[in-house]
């Protein structure tokens, strides 16, 4: 994971601000625990429709935590040749603002491999994340900053009910910064009831 580089001078201020918030509290009851574990079950044995049916149900539940309005979804079996790219690093998924959107598919287009149920967790949570920043943070854009990662990274551990890590960071060139891995699993091998995830939204 690599953050973007600030902006120069317009939206430096919302950079900064996106990049300062580390902590988004998440539902805390077992709610989208409990959704999680049938888009799992929806994508073990059921149809496109079922999955959209359960991450429709995710996002509702989850917008109706933060008060904001809802986003749509759409669950698509492969990577479409041709993405509109907001952002670069979006491989799973993406958002789109103006249509309040999400799109993630269900199989990468190169090499048409299955997205895991962890990937394709981690990348609900990403983009109803840059749908957060718009509808709830109010920010022009949505940079992919330390602070929108851990904000992510809460979600999603709230969603599959592992415990919450905390993530290093690396200054690398560019005023970006970029996860210290070694640090940051090492932090996770000291906590108790480690368990292995799929975070991998670079
Ligand atoms: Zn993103």
């Amino acid at each position: 994971m690599i953050t973007d580089a600030p902006p120069k001078k317009a939206n430096r201020e919302g950079f900064l601000e996106s990049d300062r918030i580390k902590r988004s509290k998440p539902p805390p009851d077992g709610r989208l625990l409990a959704i999680t574990k049938s888009i799992e079950s929806a994508m073990k044995s059921g149809t496109t429709a079922d999955v959209r049916r359960a991450c429709t149900e995710f996002l509702e539940t989850a917008s109706e935590f933060y008060k904001v309005q809802t986003c749509g979804v759409r669950v698509l079996a492969a990577r479409p040749l041709r993405v509109r790219e907001n952002w670069s690093t979006e491989l799973f998924g993406d958002y789109t603002p103006q249509t309040v959107l999400i799109r993630i598919w269900m199989r990468t287009a190169v090499r048409k491999e299955v997205t895991s149920f962890g990937t394709f967790i981690s990348t609900l949570c990403h983009e109803f994340c840059h749908h957060l920043d718009f509808q709830r943070f109010g920010f022009s854009d949505s940079w992919h900053t330390r602070g929108f990662y851990e904000r992510a990274a809460a979600l999603y551990h709230c969603a599959r009910g592992t415990p919450p890590k905390k993530l290093f960071w690396l200054p690398t060139s560019g005023g970006r910064w970029r996860i210290d891995w070694p640090r940051t699993n090492g932090a996770i091998k000291l906590g108790a009831n480690r368990q292995p995830d799929g975070v991998s939204n670079s």
